[in-house]
């Protein structure tokens, strides 16, 4: 990737810098934000540390001139979720930044891929596609790609057996609503749900239910304990960031974009496994899932869709 853009220089938008950097993701990296002396500050230490990456270059302001020509753009930018507060709760507040915000980006970067991680993703994600009019996958957002990640862990705890060879998506809306395809988790191929010889297995509806449970309130925990989730959400959108480079193959990731009005789940934002490549959020995986998984996923549908009538 030529330009990387990240736009809002916390928490989360300068760990993203950081584990992009690590990667070698792109070879130019850009910092905007409306708070000047952060942003400078955020591209002088990064700077500091540029002998230990691949070759980049880094640079960082508040006008929005500084992403241009971007192949793609993070946004990280907005308020986030107070202790006890629910990433809907912050809707009205960051969908009206996406709103100032946007027509200049269009403007300075209007080819650039828009990767949306600012709270409630799912609605920004949903009201970006609104705003720029682009249904084609090259605005999505990260999606539950972090809480897919989270449940992998436990089930690696649980089992012993290394994440890699976890499969197992959270679906839905990244928040309190979202919920597991148990129905096509395995490991190795081998059902969650099936009998393992040396007890491993099932995971029973009970564990189930700890599982997601612990998965959707690791954010409040978090921050609880530091103010901020920055870590893991930083290495999850460095996985899109590395999909949405790719021009021969495409990765799997429940990133949230449109969803196909064939599925006859609804016409808001979600998350469902789908194919990411340099295109972009591409077509859905087959959907395998239990009548209860899907009304679980239409109740997602409609707790992102309440927020946005509220909000549009
Ligand atoms: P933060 O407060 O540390 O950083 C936000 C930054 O945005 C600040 O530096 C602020 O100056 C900047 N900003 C505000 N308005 C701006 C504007 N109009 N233009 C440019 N910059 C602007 O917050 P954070 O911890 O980095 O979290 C950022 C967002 O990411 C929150 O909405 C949070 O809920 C979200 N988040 C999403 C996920 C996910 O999985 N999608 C995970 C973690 C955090």
């Amino acid at each position: 990737m030529n330009h990387l853009a990240i736009i809002g220089a916390g928490n989360v938008g300068t760990a993203i810098a950081f584990t992009a950097l690590n990667r070698g993701i792109a070879r130019h990296l850009s910092l905007f934000d409306i708070n000047r002396p952060r942003a400078i500050g955020e591209m002088l230490d990064l700077r500091d540390g540029l002998q230990f990456v691949r070759p980049a270059t880094i640079e960082a302001g508040d006008q929005i001139s500084v992403c241009a020509d971007a192949d793609v753009v993070v946004i990280t930018a907005g308020a986030k979720q107070q202790p006890g507060e629910t990433r809907l709760d912050l809707a009205g507040r960051n969908a009206g930044l996406l709103r100032s915000m946007l027509p200049g980006l269009t403007r300075v970067a209007p080819k650039a891929v828009l990767l949306i991680v600012t709270n409630p993703v799912d609605v920004l994600t949903q009201v970006a596609i609104d705003l720029t009019g682009r249904v084609d996958g090259t605005v999505l957002g990260s999606g539950t790609v972090l809480d897919s990640s989270r449940l992998r862990h436990l089930i690696a705890l649980r089992f012993g057996i290394a994440e890699r060879h976890i499969h197992a998506h959270v679906v839905g809306e990244h928040g309190d609503s979202e919920t597991v395809l148990w129905s096509s988790a395995n490991i190795g191929g081998a059902p969650l749900t099936a009998d393992w010889t040396d007890g491993r297995g099932p995971i029973d509806e009970a564990g189930r239910a700890w599982l997601l449970h612990q998965v959707r309130n690791a954010a409040y925990e978090i921050i609880a304990g530091k103010g901020a989730t920055s870590w893991a959400i930083a290495l999850a959108a460095a996985q899109i960031l590395d999909a949405l480079d790719q021009t021969t193959q495409s990765s799997v990731l429940p990133v949230s974009g449109p969803i196909d009005p064939d599925l006859g789940l609804g016409d808001v934002c979600i998350s469902l496994p789908r194919l990411v490549d340099a295109n972009g959020a591409g077509p859905i995986l087959p959907l395998i899932a239990t009548d209860e998984e899907l009304a679980a996923i239409r109740g997602s549908v409609a707790a992102v869709k309440a927020t946005l009538d509220k909000i549009r």
